[in-house]
């Protein structure tokens, strides 16, 4: 079974206006503390398992200096014992890296990067307050690739005001030619307290793309960067053949992670918590050598199954029921027999093979994975 570790740097050069991620402006002085405190809080997370994957995102990591990225990634590799055959990943933004930066990255065993780039028309990338161009998202690309990362990721967004699908297209084909190992692809979304949500509260007039131009755009994404040949293989996410982003994959399979830093999740023995967001909090509980959760829940058998359908949809490959019945002791037939029965109806899920072979599979249509939140809201009512 895989166990995780993510690590959250909650700092970046300037704020997006769609972010409502855990992060802050950067300052040298509040990131040194809280490396200090975030060491510590490693140092208390038990090591007796290898672990398997492991991802720092933020916020921006690479917003950090190479010394400090460095000494902190060697802590880590220090106080963990990994597999062989470890995934370790770093999220980048474009705007915040150089050559001798990911140089360091890569030479302290970091051996998989995610580089924000979220589009390739600079007036999207202007309007969205990105720090970076679309020539330094490529240049970011291509050092990596001469550092020694062989397995490049990139995260793109579609729904922008202003963008249709010939810039997406534009978007998506540029993307490809740099042919990273892994795309992610997000709807931008307006969530509260963000600056693009008070611009349009305000009364500001700001055109977002309509319900069926989003869809038109998400089924565009799965044709274009299937025909190109990278599999679907979760709602959001593309991979070619074998690089299949395995620390995301352990999450939609509840699989074991330990987090660490504000606002970071856990998920270990049943137990779901998660750290406070509030950096003066969590620099003050370490200081104290208090714990940082702020709030967790035991996970019962019917949350467990609830969790194992909402998440395990999410990939294209759906749910194995023998392994599912296995796993969680029940047939899954039995338990959601209406909601099954309600959603194939619908044309959102399909069950292929009989409800008892070992064949068996449940898993989104096309039109399943464009509606996914209808879904899942069967599955998590009941939990
Ligand atoms: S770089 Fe990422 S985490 Fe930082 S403000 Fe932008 S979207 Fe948020």
């Amino acid at each position: 079974m895989t166990t995780s570790l993510y690590v959250h740097i909650p700092f970046c050069l300037k704020r997006c206006i769609y972010c409502d991620f855990v992060s802050g402006i950067y300052n040298p002085a509040r990131a040194d503390a809280y490396l200090d405190a975030l060491k510590n809080e490693i140092a208390n997370i038990p090591n007796e398992k290898p672990l398997s994957t492991f991802f720092i995102g933020g916020g921006t990591p690479t917003a950090l200096s190479s010394g400090v990225l460095s000494n902190f990634i060697n802590h880590i590799f220090t106080h963990f014992r990994f597999v062989n055959n470890y995934e370790a990943t770093i999220e980048a933004n474009p705007g915040t890296v150089d050559k001798d930066k990911l140089k360091a990255i890569r030479s302290a065993g970091i051996n998989r990067i995610s580089i924000g780039v979220q589009s390739f028309n600079d007036d999207e990338l202007s309007f969205l307050g990105r720090i970076h161009n679309k020539e330094e998202s490529c240049q970011a690309v291509d050092l990596a690739r001469q550092v020694g990362f062989e397995n490049i990721g990139i995260d793109l967004i579609y729904g922008i005001p202003g963008q249709d699908i010939d810039s997406w297209e534009n978007t998506l084909g540029k993307a490809v030619s740099l042919k990273p190992k892994h795309i992610s692809t997000y709807e931008l979304t307006v969530e509260k307290q963000t600056e693009l949500y008070k611009y349009l509260i305000g009364g500001n007039k700001l055109i977002l793309p309509d319900e069926d131009k989003i869809i038109e755009m998400y089924e565009f994404t799965i044709d274009y960067l299937t025909s190109e040949g990278y599999i679907h293989y979760e709602i959001s996410n593309f991979a070619l053949p074998g690089n299949q982003c395995r620390n995301n994959l352990n999450y939609w399979d509840r699989g074991e992670y330990y987090g660490a830093g504000l606002g970071a999740h856990s998920f270990i023995n049943a137990q779901r918590y998660h750290n406070t967001d509030d950096l003066e909090e969590y620099l003050k509980l370490i200081s104290e050598n208090k714990s940082p959760v702020k709030e967790s829940e035991s996970i019962t058998e019917d949350i467990a199954l609830s969790e194992a359908l909402f998440l395990g949809l999410r990939k294209t490959s759906g749910i194995n029921v023998e392994a599912f019945s296995n796993q969680y002791n029940r047939n899954i037939f039995n338990c959601y027999q209406i909601e099954i029965a309600d959603l194939q109806a619908a044309g959102l899920i399909e069950v292929t093979g009989s409800d008892c072979s070992y064949e068996t599979t449940m898993k989104l249509t096309r039109k399943g994975l464009v509606l996914s939140n209808e879904v899942f809201m069967k599955f998590i009512q009941l939990s």
